[in-house]
C-alpha cells in the first residue's frame, strides 16, 4: 500500500512497512549509516541515521523506524547534525588515532563520516590503545578492537550469512566489547576463516592479516579486476586487488550475482599460488616425445635417471599436437572405449560442452565424467 510522507519539506510516496531509511534511499535522499548494511538485519545501534520526526520526543533511528501516513521527517536539521557529530566524537574517544597508518584508510566508513561531519577528536580526550593489536592468533584475520565501533555487523554477518555465530558482545557500558565465543580465539570459537566479518566491518577493527600493510585500500595505488573464483563449480565472483602487476589480495564485490559479498576461505585467502615460483605457466612434455621417439621401455628406477624422460617446456601447439597424435594412436590400436575423459566443474560450461563433443563425436566414446574436486 502506498502512503504519503514528507522528507525535508518534500512530499514523497513510500510503501507501508518500509523504514524511513528505505523510503529515503528509494528517492535518492542520503541518510548516513554505520551499523546498517542492506544484507543484514537492521539493529539501530550506531545512531548515525537518526532523524527528526515531527511530534516525536526523541530523534529516531531511520533504519528501524517504519513510515506512517503523513509522517514529516527532517534528515539534516541542526539538531540532527549536532547529534550525529557528537555520536562520531564518542566513537573517536574510544578509537586509535592513526588513520594514516590504518590498513583500511580510504575505504573506512567511519573515516568518511568523520570527514563529512567534521567531527574533531573530543576535547575530553581519548582512551588510546586499550586492547592488544592483532590480538587473535588465527592466520587470516587481523583483529584490532581499538578500532571497533561496536556496530555489530561482524556479529550479524557471521550469524546470518555464515551461520557460525562466532562473534558476540560481552560486558556492558564502557567495558562492552566484541569477543569470539565466550572470550576465546576465533578458531576455538569454530571460525571457518571465511572472512565475511572482515568484509562487513566498516572500520579497520577486522582486516586481512596475510596482506596487512600492503595497501589493499589505497585506491590510487591498486587496480581491481573482477574475476570468477577457480576453486569450485559455484562460480563466486570477487575482485582481485592488483598492485604493480602483482595480486595482493581479494576483495568482495557486492555486485557478484552468485555470492554477493560472501566467499569461502579458499576464494578469499587462497590466492598466493598465482605468483608461486613452482606454478606451471607453460605446457611441458617428455623430451622423447619432442624428439618424435617411440615409447621407451623403462622401469621406475631408470625413469628417474633417463634424460629422455625429462619434462621440457614447450608451446601449446606442440603440446596439443602430441596429445592429439597419441590419443589417435590409442583409439586406433585399442579402440575408442580405451579412452576416458575427466573434466571439471571448475571449467566453463562452454569448455565442458566442447569436451563432451570431443569425447563422443571425435574420439567416439561415452567415457566422460567430471568431479567438482578435479
Ligand atoms: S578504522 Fe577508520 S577511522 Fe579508524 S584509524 Fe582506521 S581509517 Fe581511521
Ligand atoms: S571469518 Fe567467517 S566464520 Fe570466522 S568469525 Fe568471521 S564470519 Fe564468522
Ligand atoms: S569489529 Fe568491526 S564489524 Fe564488528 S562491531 Fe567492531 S567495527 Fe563493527
Amino acid at each position: 500500500m502506498t502512503i504519503n510522507i514528507i522528507i525535508n519539506g518534500k512530499k514523497i510516496e513510500a510503501q507501508a512497512g518500509q523504514t524511513i531509511l528505505q523510503a529515503a534511499k528509494e528517492h535518492d535522499l542520503h541518510i548516513p549509516t554505520l551499523c546498517y548494511h542492506k544484507d543484514l538485519s537492521p539493529t539501530g545501534n550506531c545512531r548515525m541515521c537518526v532523524v527528526e520526526v515531527k511530534g516525536g520526543r526523541f530523534l529516531q533511528a531511520a533504519c528501524v523506524t517504519p513510515v506512517w501516513e503523513g509522517m514529516d521527517i527532517q534528515t539534516d536539521s541542526e539538531k540532527v547534525v549536532k547529534d550525529r557529530r557528537l555520536t562520531l566524537q564518542l566513537m573517536l574517544a574510544n578509537h586509535t588515532a592513526n588513520c594514516a597508518c590504518c590498513d583500511v584508510s580510504n575505504e573506512c566508513e567511519l573515516q568518511e563520516l568523520v570527514y563529512e561531519y567534521q567531527a574533531e577528536t573530543p576535547a575530553w580526550g581519548t582512551k588510546g590503545t586499550r586492547y592488544k593489536v592483532d590480538s587473535d592468533p588465527n592466520p587470516f584475520i587481523h583483529v584490532d578492537m581499538n578500532k571497533c565501533i561496536l556496530c555489530r555487523r561482524c556479529v550479524q554477518a557471521c550469524a546470518e550469512i555464515q551461520v557460525r555465530d562466532v562473534w558476540g558482545v560481552a560486558y556492558r557500558g564502557f567495558q562492552e566489547q566484541i569477543v569470539a565465543g565466550a572470550g576465546t580465539t576465533l578458531l576455538e570459537a569454530r571460525c571457518e576463516s571465511c572472512g565475511q566479518c572482515v568484509a562487513y566491518c566498516p572500520t579497520g577493527a577486522l582486516s586481512t592479516k596475510i596482506n596487512y600493510g600492503q595497501g589493499m585500500a589505497r585506491a590510487h595505488q591498486v587496480t581491481k579486476v573482477t574475476t570468477t573464483c577457480s576453486y569450485c563449480g559455484v562460480g563466486c565472483q570477487f575482485d582481485l586487488v592488483v598492485k604493480r602487476g602483482k595480486v595482493i589480495g581479494v576483495a568482495s564485490n557486492p555486485n557478484s550475482p552468485v555470492n554477493g559479498m560472501a566467499l569461502c576461505v579458499k576464494g578469499r585467502f587462497g590466492y598466493d599460488y598465482i605468483h608461486h615460483p613452482d606454478r606451471l605457466t607453460k605446457p611441458k612434455v617428455r623430451r622423447y616425445l619432442l624428439e618424435g621417439g617411440e615409447k621407451l621401455k623403462t622401469n621406475r628406477k631408470s625413469e628417474i635417471a633417463n634424460p629422455k624422460l625429462e619434462w621440457v617446456e614447450t608451446d601449446w601447439d606442440t603440446a596439443l599436437n602430441i596429445t592429439a597424435k597419441k590419443l589417435g594412436e590409442a583409439r586406433d590400436y585399442f579402440g575408442s572405449d580405451s579412452i576416458g575423459i575427466l573434466t571439471s566443474a571448475k571449467c566453463l560450461n562452454e569448455e565442458n560442452y566442447l569436451m563432451n563433443k570431443l569425447a563422443r563425436q571425435v574420439i567416439g566414446t561415452n567415457n566422460i565424467d567430471h568431479c567438482a574436486r578435479l
